[in-house]
């Protein structure tokens, strides 16, 4: 592993790579630096490089680090990539940008109430369990639509699209069915009218395959930071 500059650098050429071979923008597609597990230090040498978005899945620890970050919060977004339970709805509708992980309706009204009014509306993304794998999280897709419906009506929470975590996969056509699946679904929300944008998916081991589908965020951790151990 480079520097945490040059993994950067790396990552966005990656990026850059995917979206010429198949005829997208660059600019469309968000990278968010997941900085689970390493220091607000790491996270302030990826913002020097010039990172802005960055993932955390603990709120706890993500809690401690945006505090030590405080004087980089205008130029830093914070996104929850991991599971929110309802006693830390507030906490999180306080300190962060977006939420990536909002699987039922109870979690998004709570952050709709708690979101501070001094703050712009929290950006927030359904997670779809896009495989039907028994041990995930997040909504089957056959609940999505009405879900989106409820949550989109939210007058703090502004709905941006879908994200999923794929199950690893052996070849290149088994890691793209599973983006295309989450494209579909986003698309057939957006013919129901809600106009949505995002779709989070891709980490280090897939976002050309996620790229190549459409994603507009991809969440990438180890191949900026390192192994996590
Ligand atoms: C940890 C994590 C990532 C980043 O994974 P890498 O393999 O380190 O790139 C992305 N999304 C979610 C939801 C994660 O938990």
């Amino acid at each position: 592993m480079g520097s945490i500059a040059s993994n950067l650098q790396e990552v966005k050429q990656r990026i850059v790579a995917a979206c010429a071979g198949t005829g997208r923008d660059a600019h469309g597609v968000t990278l968010v630096a997941v900085s689970k597990t390493f220091g607000a230090d790491a996270v302030r040498a990826a913002n020097a490089a010039g990172q802005c978005h960055f993932g955390e899945n603990y709120v706890q620890e993500a809690l401690v680090k945006i505090a030590a970050l405080a004087d980089l919060r205008a130029q830093l977004q914070w996104h929850l990539i991991g599971p929110l339970q309802s006693n830390k709805t507030r906490a999180v509708a306080e300190a962060f940008d977006w939420v990536h992980t909002v699987d039922r309706l109870k979690i998004a009204e709570r952050l709709s109430a708690q979101r501070p009014a001094t703050l712009p509306p929290l950006q927030v993304c359904l997670q779809v369990n896009i495989g039907g794998e028994a041990s995930k999280s997040g909504l089957a897709p056959a609940e999505v639509p009405a879900v989106a419906q409820a949550v989109a009506a939210l007058p703090r929470l502004v709905l941006r699209g879908l994200m999923s975590i794929p199950a690893p996969a052996a070849d290149a056509a088994a890691l793209r069915s599973p983006h295309r699946a989450l494209r579909e679904l986003l698309e057939q929300l957006n013919r129901q009218g809600l106009g949505l944008d995002t779709l989070s998916m891709g980490m280090s081991a897939d976002l050309e395959a996620a790229v190549a589908e459409g994603a507009t965020l991809v969440r990438v951790g180890s191949a900026i930071f390192g192994g996590r151990g």
